[in-house]
């Protein structure tokens, strides 16, 4: 498994895969490596020659200085768990100043609001620094294609506005979640729950599947207040937001309108760590 951590011997590398007509897919993670993350790499090789997995905890997309020490890094496994995956595969694991050089700051985006909304309006300055970081992976890599898990939906949205945007030539490939047996989204923070948390923490995904239920006779507004009383006396989770929104504008919806696909989308707290989920809720699965 060829792991590299500057840039230059990278871009070579590939390089030299696409003289050779190969076609290139990236995985962009954070690490701490769970099937979630495989299965966006399967995918990958499904309709790529070579995968490169770029594993950097980004530090321009914390808001929260607690969140980024905390979050789980667990390179050496990473590794091996890759390894065992497929024999084309590379990493790309570099250090901050590798793709930030002295100045760890992001530049600034426009998305058309999508970044206003949901993770943008609890997270400050979150899709900026996702923006940043992606902006930068894509103009190393320069890959065919990129593949991004329909788990953190919004971002996957602003990824696919971005590359409109910048006229950036990857196709994005959205995926479908991965979970825990009792339905828990699978993802690195799940590590720190503990038995109780992460046991009780499928509630959330309990309460998407009541929802899109809901969703065939119920208003919006009857469904937000819904959702609000299940998380008020839960023993616990800490509701941080529920919203039904546009799929593609993730505009909160006013009304339901014919054509239209919807999804709700919940942030909830289990102690200090914090998770989310979505569903579709209508034609779109
Ligand atoms: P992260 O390491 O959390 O930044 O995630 C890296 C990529 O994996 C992102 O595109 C995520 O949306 C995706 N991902 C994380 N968890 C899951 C999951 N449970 N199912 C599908 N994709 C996921």
């Amino acid at each position: 498994m060829q792991v590299f951590k500057e840039k230059t011997p990278l871009k070579a590398a590939i390089n030299a895969e696409k003289s050779k007509a190969k076609i290139i897919g990236l995985v962009p993670t954070m690490g701490a490596l769970h099937h979630g993350h495989l299965s966006l790499v399967k995918q990958a090789l499904q309709s790529c020659d070579r995968v490169i997995i770029s594993i950097f905890v980004n530090p321009t997309q914390f808001d929260n200085p607690a969140d980024l020490e905390k979050y789980p890094r667990t390179l050496d496994e990473d590794i091996k768990l890759l390894e065992e995956a497929s024999d084309h595969l590379w990493i790309f694991a570099p250090p901050a100043n590798e793709l930030y050089g002295e100045n760890i700051s992001s530049e600034q985006f426009n998305f058309d609001g999508l970044e206003q909304v949901m993770e943008g309006k609890y997270r400050n300055g979150h899709f900026d620094g996702v923006g940043t970081i992606v902006k930068r992976l894509f103009t190393i890599v320069e890959p065919h294609k990129a593949f991004f898990g329909e788990k953190d939906f919004q971002q996957l949205q602003i990824v696919r506005k971005l590359t409109e945007k910048a006229e950036l030539p990857v196709e994005i490939i959205g995926c479908p979640i991965l979970r825990e047996d009792n339905g828990l989204a699978r993802s690195s923070r799940n590590e720190r729950l503990d038995k109780e948390q992460r046991e009780e923490a499928s509630f959330i995904y309990q309460t998407l599947l009541k929802t899109r239920e809901l969703f065939g006779t119920k208003s919006a507004d009857y469904i937000h207040n819904w959702v609000k009383e299940q998380f008020k006396n839960h023993p616990v989770l800490k509701l941080e937001y529920f919203e039904i929104a546009n799929t593609q504008t993730l505009k909160k919806i006013n009304r339901k309108r014919k054509g239209h696909n919807y999804r709700a989308f919940i942030a909830a707290y289990a102690g200090d760590i914090r998770l989310i989920d979505n569903i579709a809720l209508n034609n779109e699965e």
